[in-house]
């Protein structure tokens, strides 16, 4: 099957049993790859009312048909599971080399079930595939792990792995590969470690058929050299994704203080400008990545020296501003210390602040944290991710994030617990920015920003790429007054548009943020799989699967529907209280309206449940026949 590796590698833990499959060609077809495969996987195979970290959960990689191939930024890796975060659909997506690896080795899919009897890591060097014992290494930070184990197997294996968090089941775990890259979301690590499973390795030496290999090499040429003539490219790619930094706060979209607020004016002492000036030694990029947004570098602070990759948007805002933390290297050194933890840096920073907050309004006491803990200070930050990594004092509370440790605390403190669906809220504040506030509130995952970002069109009018946003002076000057009716179309036009990346295996930023061209994509899968899909058949497939994912959360969470959608208490009752977007906030009135017109654009009822005729419509009658048994119809 061209584009396809072929295989699909089953390995029960429980049994040490291992299977290779041949690839479906129908899944291919229908699904395409990456998320559309951890879809209908979960679908089909999660058996109901599985524990999320018990042993019957599906650890699923999947990689896309234009992973691995000849094309700028053609790395990326999809992971798949039921969130321990949200008990729904999860999924996160990670760039580096593994993706790749995995294919070359012959794989478009690992799919991992059971639970090792002892702490294991698994070895898979083209056809061999073994468990191996890792007890030695239970307890060792991520990167420390990633290092030792190039050393003792080689560079040529990519390393998955996890930290002390993973191991500990924190529901925000992440997993690291190449020394900063991480399936962040969803708490994928917890369910790694779930599975007494510390790290997986791969070794493949093989290649991937395509259907035309010399036009893949002529059109993989032009697409590097298009990549590189986009206007934004020399300006984009030095900062990497921190070069948003300070439209974000000049729009008054930058979270600040546990979302208190919108807008700081220590900014640009956080920026991709003070990345560049204080931090950086080398961009650091992604498998076949023409435009590298990693930024490895040096952090010196008072707690010690670090060398680590990042921090990219997200990090400074929820690890920074958030947090006020208002220097770069402090920044900096908190993200080390989550990669080598491996925690989330977004859902940690978001933790922090709330427990930071916590303990200002004296709902948690001195002792029972463990030390004062403030806003703007390095030392209450770490000691908080190392007592979360590990479960210690106040750690266990906040292990398994915001939504659950209000509901143990009580006293109000969920009106400030910012997550959706139990899903830490990521880099953007949006009171007055009603489309982005739809989009996280209808992720599939929790609150995200990687599902649809219309936070351009929202503040200042525009469709183009970020990097136009980044240089037009211009879309700082008003803000347009925010309505909530028309938000729907283009939040779903942006959730069936990024996730199709996802699908295909390749990293979208060379077109959100610099414009690169769809027609691209669509001779790029011809030339790969030899089969002709129009983008706008390929964004049915997407929509298809954001289907997917929707039932899938139906089917899993008792009482699932409208009320999960609902954005935390603080943005709908405490207006901004300073910044551009002073006095915003947005009602619960107007957050009905904005799902109401969300569901019947999507074809769902007025809880948010898709309906029998919709699903019948993207032909998924296996959905639709189960639909009686789903748990959303249950009593919560
Ligand atoms: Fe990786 Fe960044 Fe390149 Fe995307 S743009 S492939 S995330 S280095």
């Amino acid at each position: 099957m061209n584009g396809y590796a072929g295989k699909i590698l089953r390995v029960d833990l429980t049994d040490e049993k291992i299977e290779k499959q041949p690839l479906p060609a129908k899944l291919a077809e229908d699904f395409i790859g990456g998320r559309g495969f951890v879809a209908k996987t979960l679908f089909d195979e999660l058996p109901s009312n599985t524990d999320p970290l018990g042993p019957e959960n599906l650890f699923i990689v999947a990689s896309g048909p234009l992973s691995g191939q000849f094309l700028p930024a053609s790395g990326k890796t999809h992971f798949g599971c039921k969130s321990p975060a949200t008990g729904g659909y999860g999924d996160s997506n990670m760039g580096g080399h593994f993706g790749p690896a995995l294919k070359y080795a012959g794989y478009d899919m690992l799919i991992l079930t059971g639970r090792a009897a002892s702490p294991s890591m698994l070895v898979i060097e083209d056809n061999l595939i073994s468990i191996k014992p890792a007890g030695t290494f239970w307890g060792m930070g991520s990167l420390s792990l990633e290092t030792r184990l190039k050393e003792e197997m080689g560079e040529d294996f990519q390393i998955l792995t996890i930290g002390p968090a993973g191991e500990n089941l924190v529901k925000y775990a992440c997993i690291t590969h190449d020394f900063g890259r991480q399936a962040g979301r969803v708490g994928i690590g917890a369910v790694l470690g779930s599975k007494n499973i510390k790290a997986i390795a791969v070794k493949g030496t093989g290649s991937i058929p395509v259907d035309d290999p010399k036009a893949l090499l002529e059109e993989g040429k032009r697409a590097y050299r298009d990549v590189r003539a986009k206007p934004g490219f020399n300006g984009w790619t030095p900062e990497g994704t921190a070069g948003i930094t300070d439209w974000i706060n000049r729009v008054g979209a930058f979270p600040t203080k546990n979302f208190q607020t919108s807008y700081w004016d220590q900014h640009t002492k956080i920026n991709g400008a003070a990345i560049l000036r204080e931090l950086k030694i080398t961009d650091k990029g992604c498998y076949c990545c023409p435009t590298p947004c990693g930024k490895y570098g040096k952090a010196k602070t008072g707690l010690g020296e670090v060398y680590v990759e990042g921090p990219e948007f997200e990090t400074i805002s929820l690890l920074g501003s958030n947090c006020l933390i208002g220097e770069i290297s402090e920044i900096a050194y908190a993200n080390y210390i989550c990669d080598e933890l491996g925690l989330d840096t977004i859902s940690a920073g978001v933790v922090c602040s709330w427990a930071i907050e916590c303990y200002e309004k004296g709902l948690v006491d001195r002792e029972a944290i463990g030390k004062d803990v403030n806003f703007g200070d390095l030392a209450s930050v770490v000691h908080l991710l190392e007592c979360i990594a590990r479960r210690e004092g106040v750690g266990e509370l906040l292990a398994d994030g915001v939504k659950l440790a209000a509901q143990k605390i009580g006293h109000g403190s969920d009106a400030f617990a910012i997550h959706v669906k139990g899903l830490e809220w990521s880099g953007y504040e949006c009171r007055n920015a009603p489309g982005m506030m739809l989009a996280y509130m209808t992720s599939d995952i929790g609150a995200h920003h990687a599902r649809a970002w219309v936070l351009g069109h929202d503040l200042a009018g525009s469709s183009g790429s970020v990097h136009d946003l980044i240089v037009s002076e211009a879309s700082s000057e008003k803000l347009p007054k925010s309505e909530v009716t028309g938000r729907a179309a283009k939040v779903i036009e942006s959730q069936h548009l990024r996730p199709l990346f996802d699908l295909l295996g390749i990293c979208r930023l060379q077109f959100m943020e610099l414009g690169f061209e769809v027609e691209h994509y669509e001779r790029l899968y011809e030339v790969v799989t030899g089969k002709r899909m129009t983008w706008d058949e390929m964004l049915s497939v997407s929509e298809k699967v954001w289907q997917l994912t929707r039932s899938i959360s139906a089917r899993e969470i008792t009482g699932f529907g409208r009320r999960w959608d609902y954005p935390p208490e603080r943005f709908m009752t405490e207006p901004v209280p300073d910044g551009p977007n002073r006095g915003h906030c947005i009602s619960r009135e107007e957050v009905d309206i904005l799902l109401d017109e969300y569901y019947a654009m999507r074809g769902w009822d007025p809880n948010g449940i898709p309906t029998v005729t919709t699903l019948r419509r993207f032909g998924l009658d296996d959905a639709a026949d189960s639909m009686a048994g789903w748990a959303c119809f249950q009593e919560a």
